[in-house]
């Protein structure tokens, strides 16, 4: 069967993907900001005031800036503060990760993928876990990946 793109699959899990971008970005000089929370924004004719929350220390604070992006998932706040409807339906669900560290191989270490789930037919949660990384960090750190269609009870 012919491949669906020409690079090989990479599966590779947030906590080395995002020092890699992160550090590129800042390469190109960009300022990253993390646990700093978009709140609102106010447009002019030059640019866009946004009012944003660093969470560590509570503070509210504005930034100047030519242009905001809206990457903010599904519940935008961005796109609600300029007036893009998202159409569908929202909240019909609710994940949760956890990273842990267990050696899995008498389990997986036949049978390598990019996703194992266990069932548990009584339970309405699932809990499925990614071996993310397979080759690059082996079998012994996981994420774990516990969802539910319910928006609330994970
Ligand atoms: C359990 C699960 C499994 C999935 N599996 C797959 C899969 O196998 N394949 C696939 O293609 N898709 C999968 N998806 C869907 C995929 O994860 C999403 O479609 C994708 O992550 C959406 O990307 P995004 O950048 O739009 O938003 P997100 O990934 O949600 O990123 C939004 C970011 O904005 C931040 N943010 C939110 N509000 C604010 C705010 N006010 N201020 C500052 N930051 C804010 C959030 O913290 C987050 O970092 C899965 C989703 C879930 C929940």
């Amino acid at each position: 069967m012919r491949p669906p793109a020409p690079a090989p699959a990479c599966d590779i899990p947030q906590d080395r993907l995002e020092p890699i971008l992160v550090g590129e970005a800042a390469r190109r000089g960009a300022h990253v900001r993390f646990e700093t929370k978009f709140l609102s924004l106010t447009q002019d004719d030059e640019g866009v005031d946004v009012q944003v929350e660093d969470q560590r220390r509570s503070q509210v604070f504005t930034i100047r800036a030519r242009y905001v992006v809206g990457a903010d998932g599904g519940q935008s706040r961005v796109a609600e503060a300029v007036g893009l409807p998202l159409r569908g339906e929202s909240g019909v669900g609710s994940a949760m990760n956890v990273r842990f560290t267990a050696d899995l191989s008498p389990y997986v270490a036949h049978r390598p993928g990019s996703l194992f789930e266990v069932i548990q037919p009584e339970r309405e949660e699932q809990l499925g876990t990614g071996c993310c990384g397979w080759c690059a960090r082996g079998t012994t750190g996981w994420p774990a990946s516990c969802t539910s269609a319910s928006a609330t009870r994970v």
